[in-house]
């Protein structure tokens, strides 16, 4: 049994389904989770004590902070001066400067390059005229996106032709916006790091990622390819981490494009396309976020063998129906389904990339 000694309290911005996992993740390491979050009835309130309030709440700020010993968000666009707060009352980790470089996409694609990380080519856009240089700039297709709150495909719009301008700066314009080059590219791929207080990274293996409507459908791993990829994306992730003096996990999103990678964004927290490291890593990202933050030493970031994960969006097949497939560990969240929400996912596990195949097929065939 673990004394009070060794017992620890985190307190998490956020308590959406990363924050579920992650406290379910710190259980067996007696790490306990409290959590503030704005939301009615939120996804990690089934496991850990969850502070009902906004983020920019200071007396919610204070009570979180309460006989914490290290702090963390699970939610990328919790307030920074919100972090801020809570990092004057105790240490936060990832530290609030890797939420303010992530949340407006021109901020990070500058810092991203600054780093000598490719990405696609972007150009501000702040007026309807300003639409017109950079299309001059870039050419089309091009991808006009919302600098900040945009996630899951939202807040985009592609422009193909010239006429597709009006109708994108009208649905668009009313926001500070980014234009960025359209990339035709091979596969998604994102990396998962980790960076413990001693400096000590780790990358779980390079995740193949296939999106359906903006949102993440399926990650599988190792990804096709990865051999000849792996070395850059880890020393990207790796220049990424120490620029921000980061402790955590980090996920970068990368296009697979004429042989190399553009990273496309950041993460700076826990990642849907981790999610198969619960049941296919020998560490998973969620115990590896707690073992960082709280000063322990990183586990094993290594793939045993191959492992994919299926998000459930919109509904919930039959649990029985899932589970009579081979290896499949269902996850679920306990939000109520509605179309285009996040409702759980389900890792499958197998020797080699090939061998998921016949799992992933019974899976996709439920949804
Ligand atoms: P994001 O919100 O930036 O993650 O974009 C959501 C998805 O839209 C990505 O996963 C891609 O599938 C697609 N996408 C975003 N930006 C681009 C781009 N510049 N070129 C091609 N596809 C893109």
């Amino acid at each position: 049994m673990i004394g009070a000694a060794q017992a620890r309290t985190v307190g998490i911005l956020g308590a959406g389904q990363l924050g579920r996992m992650l406290a379910l993740a710190g259980h067996p390491l007696g790490i306990r989770c409290r959590f503030l979050d704005p939301g009615e009835d939120p996804s990690a309130g089934a496991v850990g004590e969850c502070l009902r309030a906004p983020y920019a709440d200071p007396a919610a700020i204070a009570r979180l902070a309460e006989g914490l010993d290290v702090a963390t968000f699970e939610f990328e666009n919790v307030p920074v001066a919100a972090a801020e707060a809570l990092a004057a009352r105790v240490a936060v980790h990832p530290r609030p400067a890797a939420l303010a470089a992530k949340q407006d996409r021109l901020d990070e694609k500058r810092f991203l390059r600054g780093l000598g990380v490719p990405t696609a080519p972007f150009a501000e856009v702040s007026s309807r005229a300003g639409l017109d240089a950079a299309v001059a700039q870039i050419g089309l297709p091009a991808v006009l996106k919302t600098r900040r709150d945009g996630y899951d495909g939202k807040g985009q719009a592609v422009l193909r032709v010239s006429a597709d301008l009006d109708r994108a700066w009208a649905a668009l314009g009313a926001l500070p916006l980014i234009l960025e080059g359209f990339i035709p590219f091979e596969r998604e791929c994102s990396l998962l790091a980790v960076r413990g207080h001693d400096g000590a990274i780790r990358c779980w293996p390079l995740t193949e990622n296939v999106h359906r409507a903006g949102i993440l459908h399926r990650s599988i791993a190792p990804a096709t390819g990865a051999a000849a990829l792996t070395a850059s994306a880890e020393r990207h992730a790796r220049a990424v981490l120490e620029a921000l003096d980061y402790v955590g996990v980090l996920a970068i999103e990368f296009f697979v494009h004429a042989g190399g990678l553009l990273a496309n964004e950041m993460a700076p927290r826990v990642h849907n396309s981790g999610h198969w490291t619960q049941d296919g890593a020998v560490t998973s990202q969620f115990e590896n976020h707690l073992r960082a933050i709280c000063g322990l030493p990183l586990g094993d970031t290594a793939v045993r063998g191959a492992a994919a994960m299926i998000n459930l969006v919109g509904t919930i097949p039959d649990p029985a129906a899932i589970l009579a497939v081979p290896g499949a560990k269902l996850h679920l969240y306990g939000k109520s389904p509605r179309p285009g929400r996040k409702v759980g996912h389900v890792n499958l596990c197998a020797d080699t990339v090939a061998g998921l195949g016949d799992s992933i097929a019974r899976i996709e065939g439920l949804l």
